[in-house]
């Protein structure tokens, strides 16, 4: 098993938490499983080892992450500005955890980039950002919720993994994996997985809580996406999802119902490129995924001014929605080659 801790401020950053008496943990806007479920196993472990930690996000997450343990002390920046910058300015180490870059965090980043309070980051995406001054940071690994698990044991507190903390990462190994099915090709992933059982987490019930706790709404605008959102490109591999405004009003819009609704595009046989468009207030969200060698976190970046991960990768555009998909479908004939070809190297 590769010791990836080792070539990176593992080391230092043990030393670092040891001396620090006002430590925040943060992490992305549209947080996801991953990002709540690691956020909030790092809050419970050093809340254990005695220290003093709080959660502060940039903007609300999804319902149905809100029964994880410990999920009712999170502060939203959004909603509590004031309290989240009084936390910084009081702060003495900022944990950053499941992204890669301090734009990631809108306005709540611009604060931590301004603080000179030490920051750790804790990631798994490619091409971390130099604004840190300590990082663990590893893409050959499903979640950065198993990046926490490993950094707490390699610290030497395995046994500070009780129950809640395990639910919390196994919550973002499960949904950081689409329960398992991609970014878990690793042996090492199961070996944790069955760690976590042993301390009594009921897998069952996690995926229930997750996964099959949708509103009617929620499940009827996935059916809208799929039936009347949907477009297919045989000829370039893609497929495409637009949601506007006004889709996501009719269905009455609640945060993470789109979650996971890009899979589905991606799921037809031959299509080896999915996106899905949502037009919000100001800009577009944009959600990428890939199968195979096609890299949608590089195709992101090159072309969106985002990124995230060879198979799955977001952007957020400030042109109109038409504008957006306009560009999207402009640059397909130019990866004509790679996405008939996603298998061969
Ligand atoms: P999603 O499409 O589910 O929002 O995000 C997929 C992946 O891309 C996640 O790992 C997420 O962190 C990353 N990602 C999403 N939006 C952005 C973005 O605007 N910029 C960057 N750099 N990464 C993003
Ligand atoms: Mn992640």
């Amino acid at each position: 098993m590769e010791n990836y801790l080792e070539n990176t401020d593992f080391k230092r950053i043990q030393e670092v938490l040891d001396h620090s008496g006002n430590i925040i943990i943060t992490t992305h806007t549209n947080p996801d499983g991953d990002a709540i479920g690691a956020s909030l196993a790092m809050f419970l472990y050093l809340k254990k080892r005695g220290l003093n930690a709080s959660v502060i996000i940039p903007d609300p997450f999804p319902e149905f992450l809100a029964w994880l343990p410990s999920a009712a002390e999170i502060i939203i920046f959004e909603k509590d500005p004031e309290i989240c910058k009084g936390l910084i300015r009081e702060s003495d180490l900022i944990i950053c955890v499941d992204f890669n870059n301090l734009s990631r965090l809108n306005e709540l980043g611009n604060e931590i980039r301004q603080s000179d309070t030490i920051k750790i980051l804790m990631d798994h995406h490619l091409y971390p950002a130099d604004e840190f001054n300590y990082s663990i940071s590893f893409s050959k690994i499903s979640s950065t919720s198993e990046l926490i698990y490993d950094f707490i044991s390699g610290s030497g507190y395995k046994d500070m993994i009780d129950k809640a903390i395990a639910a919390c990462l196994y919550a973002g190994i499960v949904t950081d994996t689409g329960s398992f099915s991609y970014s878990c090709n690793y042996v090492k992933t199961y070996l944790i997985i069955a760690e976590l059982f042993r301390l009594g987490i009921d897998g069952e019930h996690i995926h229930r809580l997750v996964y099959d706790t949708y509103s009617e709404s929620r499940l009827r605008l996935l059916g809208y996406a799929v039936s009347s959102g949907l477009n297919v490109l045989p000829e370039f591999h893609t497929a495409y999802i637009i949601l506007t405004k006004d889709d996501l009003e009719r269905f009455n819009y609640q945060v993470g119902d789109t979650e996971g609704v890009v899979n589905y595009a991606l799921s037809i046989k031959d299509i080896n490129l999915a996106a899905l468009f949502m037009e919000r207030d100001d800009h577009v969200k944009v959600s990428f995924r890939s199968k195979g060698n096609f890299s949608v976190d590089r195709f992101a970046r090159e072309h969106f001014g985002g990124g995230g991960h060879r198979n799955a990768s977001g952007a957020n555009c400030d042109l109109s929605v038409g504008e957006t998909v306009s560009r999207f479908l402009a640059l397909l004939p130019g990866f004509r080659d790679k996405l008939k070809h996603v298998y061969n190297d």
